[in-house]
């Protein structure tokens, strides 16, 4: 369905755990993180509940994220379940990797559409200090099966000033040796993402060129949402930015969010005041469910409103591992 501005609504991403085996230091505190309470994340079979009623209303592509989701038990059996709900086309998934190899088989057997994994360094040691965890290899291992199998991989990096602004060209260089899509998000003021020097789209987009030659727009539809995708000659995969801050996107913004413990969200930096979890486990009725989503949707901001001070109190004040990337 369309918003009030007229945007269509057809995607939505899950985050299906609040919990992390990695601690990125843009993302979680190193120590005491409070996390939500087992019994108040959403089931698997609420959010599929949830989901047969999205599908309804126009939902066809579903992101599953988190935290990492690949430490929620169950979750290939999710994704199974969640591909077969009528009206959805694609499901794909979002992960730090470190579990990749081990769960890639039951990925492919779920016919998971894409897999995208964050890595903002190809350094074991700068990779240490930034997830503070010593996982670079797994990681590393869990793309390069991921490569071999027929599933669309994406490499996603925060690119961080003073932290990996050296390596932009060699993880791009990724795409000219592998099928893969490298995408350049810039990092977002949400959580504790917000003190953090962002090196923009442009300036990366110009080091590349300098490097590679020229970079040409495709229109291929490679993701779900707003990213802008480059070829570059004689790459086997393709460059993409999602850049939030300088190139913002909203106008085009065509997804919705759903948190671990169950806030619907219409937009990534406003709070929400909707909680289905809590609606469902009062017993409302599939169709006041389905009437609370369209209301949603059809009141989704205009634009994310970054940095505007006069939407302090409406913005998001949850880590980003809580919200679901
Ligand atoms: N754990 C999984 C992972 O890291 O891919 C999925 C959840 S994580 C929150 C999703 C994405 O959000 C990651 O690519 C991460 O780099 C990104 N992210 C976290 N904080 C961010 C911020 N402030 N701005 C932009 N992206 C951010
Ligand atoms: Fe975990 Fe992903 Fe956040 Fe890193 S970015 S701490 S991997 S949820």
């Amino acid at each position: 369905m369309r918003d009030q501005y007229q945007r269509e609504i057809d995607y939505l991403r899950i985050s299906v755990t609040d919990r992390c085996n990695f601690r990125c230091r843009y993302c979680m505190p190193a120590k005491g993180v409070e996390f939500v309470e087992h019994s108040e994340i959403m089931t698997y079979e609420e959010i599929l509940r949830f989901l047969r009623i999205a599908a309804g209303v126009g939902i066809r592509k579903v992101k599953v994220t988190g935290g990492e989701p690949l430490v929620r038990k169950g979750v290939c059996g999710f994704i199974r379940k969640v591909r077969s709900v009528p009206g959805i086309e694609s499901v794909t998934l979002t992960t730090n990797g470190a579990l990749l190899k081990e769960y890639l088989p039951q990925l492919e057997a779920a016919k998971i559409a894409g897999i995208n994994v964050s890595l903002d360094t190809l350094n074991p040691v700068k990779f240490h200090e930034i997830t503070r965890c010593n996982e670079f290899g797994r990681v590393w291992e869990g793309i390069c099966m991921a490569v071999k199998t027929k599933i669309p991989v994406k490499v996603n990096c925060i690119p961080m000033r003073g932290c990996n602004e050296e390596e932009l060209v060699e993880i791009a260089a990724l795409a000219e040796e592998y099928p893969i899509t490298v995408r350049f998000i810039e990092m977002m003021p949400i959580g504790m993402g917000t003190g953090y020097a962002r090196i923009l789209q442009d300036e990366i987009k110009e080091l590349l060129e300098d490097r590679f030659g020229t970079m040409e727009l495709v229109d291929e539809i490679l993701g779900n949402g707003p990213a802008g995708y480059y070829k570059i000659e004689d790459f086997k995969g393709r460059i993409g930015f999602i850049s939030a801050v300088s190139h913002e996107f909203c106008e085009s913004c065509n997804r919705i969010r759903l948190t671990a413990d169950g806030i619907l969200k219409p937009c990534l930096n406003f709070e929400s005041r909707i909680n289905l979890k809590q609606e469902m486990r009062s017993g409302i009725s599939d169709s006041d469910l389905e009437h609370l989503l369209k209301e949603v949707i059809y009141t989704k901001p205009r634009c994310h409103a970054f940095g505007d001070e006069t939407k302090k109190d409406l913005q998001e004040k949850r880590r980003m591992a809580g919200i679901g990337g």
